[in-house]
């Protein structure tokens, strides 16, 4: 959804407008460990390697599996959705021997299966907040059965959104990105490692730019720092800032306005006659998916019109459905500063004006 009116995050705007500085100078040097301190607050984790990649998500994602996947290492992914499946392409490209454990989309993993799906895997890697399905999956109890094995979890739409506990949870590596709950532009992967994440990394992996080793030596808080690559000043400025607002506004109740948010969004559509995708007790508040009636839309639309309608008439914008669900549901998301009362009001009344004969 749009952002609507004024300029919600003027901390962000105004941090990627700053005049830049060099990557090594010591004032730069200087926010990027403060931004690392923010991430380790944001992740609930005392991990020294806690840093953001430069690239989106989906780096974040690559780098997870490069840096600790070994050919024919057995890697349990659970796939029930677009991002699963991401995950299964990545681990096959690192030469892994792949044990899926399903659910269809729309409903969460089982993690007794997740746990019992191997008797030794190397890594168990699961998607925490399913964007393409608006799904949950518990991840919360794998720390406990995951053995010797390495947990890794995608938070790309989870951090900021909903409780995220690295430690707590026992998590080993873990992605997100900048642009979804944490309202700031695509650009970084927040990415934190544990210890024992650090003592099983590959040697050198199929990656240069994501070979977190060498990374580690330049991000990492004092010491020498050897060059790597170029920070990208503008969107380490602007991820501080934009983890400072969440900091400011607190981690808890971040959560709790997503959570309200998304309760009224859904009761709404509900009222509209677009009943849930997702299975019940499951249901991200970040990204509420529905089922779209082609009986519901005004006459001679169809679902892909009129999410056009709403962005050209009211200026929001949704998702439309993804793989085997395209053309059937609609995805509305409601993350960082998007997730206002206001702007569910203003969907549900355009639907409203939309749907109404
Ligand atoms: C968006 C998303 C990604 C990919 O992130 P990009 O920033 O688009 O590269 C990965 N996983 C999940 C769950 C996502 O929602």
């Amino acid at each position: 959804m749009g952002p609507g009116p004024g300029n919600p995050y003027p901390e962000v705007t105004e941090a990627l407008g700053r005049p830049l500085m060099g990557h090594l100078d010591p004032a730069f040097l200087a926010l990027m460990d403060e931004t690392n301190e923010r991430l380790r607050a944001v992740w609930r984790t005392t991990n020294p390697l806690t840093f953001a990649l430069s690239g989106t998500g989906s780096a974040g994602m690559e780098a997870a599996f490069v840096n600790v996947v070994r050919p024919r290492d057995v890697v349990v992914v659970g796939v029930n959705g677009a991002f699963g499946e991401r995950m299964c392409e990545v681990a096959r490209r690192c030469g892994a021997e792949i044990v899926r454990v399903e659910a269809p989309w729309g409903q969460p993993l089982d993690p007794e299966q997740l746990l019992a799906a191997h008797p030794s895997p190397a890594v168990i890697a699961v998607v925490h907040a399913e964007t393409s399905t608006g799904v949950r999956n518990d991840v919360g109890c794998l720390g406990h059965g995951k053995g010797d094995a390495l947990l890794v979890v995608d938070c790309v739409t989870s951090l900021g959104g909903m409780p995220v506990e690295i430690d707590g949870w026992g998590v080993d590596l873990a992605y997100s990105g900048t642009q979804k709950c944490l309202g700031v532009p695509p650009g970084l992967a927040p990415f934190t490692a544990s210890e024992r994440a650090r003592e099983r990394f590959v040697d050198r992996p199929q990656s240069w730019y994501l070979d977190l080793s060498m990374i580690a030596d330049y991000v990492s808080a004092g010491g020498s720092r050897a060059y790597h690559h170029t920070a990208p000043i503008s969107m380490v400025y602007a991820l501080h800032a934009g983890l400072g607002v969440l900091l400011g506004e607190g981690l808890e109740a971040s959560w709790a306005r997503h959570a309200e948010c998304g309760e009224v969004l859904q009761d709404g559509l509900a009222r509209l006659g677009l009943e849930p995708f997702a299975a019940e007790g499951h249901r991200l508040a970040q990204l509420t998916s529905v089922v779209v009636p082609p009986d519901v839309l005004p006459t001679g639309l169809d679902e892909a019109a009129c999410r056009r309608l709403l962005l050209d008439r009211y200026g929001i914008e949704i998702g439309g459905g993804l793989g085997p669900v395209a053309g059937k549901v609609w995805r509305v998301g409601l993350m960082g500063h998007t997730a206002r009362l206001r702007n569910v009001t203003l969907l549900l009344a355009a639907l409203e004006e939309l749907f109404s004969p």
